[in-house]
């Protein structure tokens, strides 16, 4: 796009100085969110400075599911929801240490962040699902797969907006700049080597996301959850390396912002072996069950992802295969909602593929009979014959008995995906300091953010927090309200 400054290489920055508005660090969907909420509040010029040569971030590879309570495509489904609802089972999932405040401002919230997006030209689809570790049934889906629908969208806006956005890649801000009374009024970065200060009139917002890639700060800050577990660099994570680093987290604390629930690391129980990363099968929706190497289930599919990924610590290997049939994909071309297919994942040699269950245990080393068992107990309780011996209630318009093959397993284990905690913000994102006075001048949203979801966030619930604060925040930092 001919408004974003482009490499080094090609147009050399020398010791560079702008002036904007509203300053944003981090183009991932909360800063592109903020960044598009500001101008539609009036900020004439708004700045995304971008530490990698593209946008997008954690968003971009996110399956993209958004959890919201909406009437109209809930009602469709005969799915029962609320906003008390949606509320309660945030801060129960989250251990109940989540702030209220926010949970019940995102909760309530973020189908006005559908909505926004939807006037902005994303499509969901209609039907409502459930993200793994949702608890619940209110997960929205763009159309187009992950979450690079909403950045392929924010970038348009952003084409579209008459210079009044404008996006610097590769250009990794450092610090920031506070005047004498403590106010933060811009921030310097740097472009391969040359420096660029960004001055900014009403504010900075920082979203550079979460610190899930940065092993050793992760490790050290691990005192909570998973303080048995040691969160080195054995255990993969599915965020963009070089991008999840927590760079807002060590700046914002410069400027004397507190940082909270830093000990909350969610692990995702469905990472590949050897690099964490999600690209094969995700357990994301029903219809799927998971088992251990003997083919035996271990934990109700329907738990919460603290509660599925210490099952699955206690299985050998501390690994389990998903196992899914076709009823998640009816053909071998089938497109995912990530947009892959049995076809390819077989062919990567990434997903087991057997017309029957005896086959498939055969080609995994599974035990037949226990596998077959598994499938049983997991039709038994969707269809109501029999109480879950681990609690999986089939509770969700789409759960339905898998009876028939294909068949397709794929070997999982668990990874670092979200780091709850981050910069202490009130409800208008005004990042806060130990005494919960607001820094002035300083704003934050997204995962570089603390406080939302407790110590165990649910599935859908990052893009519900980046969307809907980011989609409010313009007015707060450029109107003042
Ligand atoms: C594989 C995967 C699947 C997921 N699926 C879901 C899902 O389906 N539903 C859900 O709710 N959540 C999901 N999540 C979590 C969710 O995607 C993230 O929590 C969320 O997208 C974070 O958004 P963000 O804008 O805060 O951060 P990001 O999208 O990561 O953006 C942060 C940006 O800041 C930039 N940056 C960092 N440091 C600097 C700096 N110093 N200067 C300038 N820029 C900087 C980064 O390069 C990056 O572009 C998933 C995450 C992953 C990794």
């Amino acid at each position: 796009m001919k408004q974003f400054e482009k490499k080094a290489e090609f147009h050399p920055i020398h010791d560079r100085t702008y002036e904007a508005d509203v300053v944003i660090v981090g183009g991932g969907g909360a800063g592109l969110a903020s960044a598009i909420s500001s101008m539609q509040a009036g900020a004439k010029k708004v700045i995304v400075l971008e530490k990698l040569g593209y946008l997008g971030g954690s968003t971009n590879v996110s399956g993209a599911a958004l959890n919201a309570v909406d009437d109209k495509r809930q009602k469709a489904q005969g799915i029962q929801d609320s906003f008390e609802t949606f509320y309660q089972s945030t801060m129960k999932g989250g251990h109940n240490v989540g702030n209220p405040e926010l949970v019940r401002y995102m909760t309530r919230h973020s189908i006005d962040a559908v909505h926004w997006m939807e006037s902005l030209g994303v499509k969901f689809k209609d039907h409502i699902g459930a993200a793994t570790g949702s608890l619940g049934q209110r997960s929205h889906y763009p159309v187009d797969p992950s979450g690079n629908a909403y950045i392929r969208v924010f970038e348009k806006v952003i084409a579209d907006s008459n210079g009044k956005i404008q996006v610097l890649l590769d250009t990794p801000a450092k610090s920031l700049i506070q005047d004498k009374s403590g106010r933060v009024i811009g921030v310097v970065a740097d472009n391969f080597g040359s420096k660029v200060t960004v001055k900014a009139k009403d504010g900075v917002i920082l979203a550079t996301g979460g610190f899930g890639a940065n092993v050793a700060f992760r490790q050290k800050v691990n005192t909570g959850v998973w303080k048995h577990v040691r969160l080195d660099d054995t255990i993969g994570c599915t965020n963009i390396q070089k991008a999840a680093q927590g760079d807002g987290l060590f700046m914002a604390q410069k400027a004397g912002a507190e940082l909270i629930g830093l000990s909350d690391i969610q692990l995702h129980p469905c990472g590949t072996p050897g690099t964490g990363l999600m690209e094969n099968i995700r357990t994301s929706g029903r219809n799927r069950i998971f088992v251990n190497s003997d083919g035996q289930r271990f934990v109700s599919e329907g738990a919460a992802r603290d509660v599925l990924a210490n099952a699955i610590f206690h299985q050998k290997g501390s690994t389990y295969w998903i196992v899914v049939n076709k009823l998640r994909y009816p053909s071998r071309d089938f497109k995912d909602s990530m947009g892959a297919t049995i076809r390819d994942m077989v062919a990567l040699g990434a997903v087991v593929e057997a017309p029957t269950l005896d086959e498939l245990a055969q080609k995994t080393g599974m035990k037949a009979a226990d596998l077959k068992a598994s499938i049983q107990q997991y039709n038994d309780a969707v269809t109501g014959k029999q109480k879950d011996r681990f609690g999986f209630i089939a509770n969700n318009t789409d759960d339905k008995p898998m009876t028939e093959g294909p068949w397709y397993a794929c070997k999982k284990v668990p990874t670092v995906h979200h780091t709850m905690g981050g910069i202490r913000i009130d409800v208008k994102s005004e990042a806060l300091n130990a005494k919960g006075q607001p820094i002035p001048g300083l704003y934050a949203v997204g995962e570089v953010t603390g406080g939302i979801h407790g110590a165990n966030r649910l599935g859908g619930n990052a893009i519900a927090d980046i969307m809907t604060f980011g989609h409010a925040v313009g007015p707060h930092i450029v109107q003042g309200k």
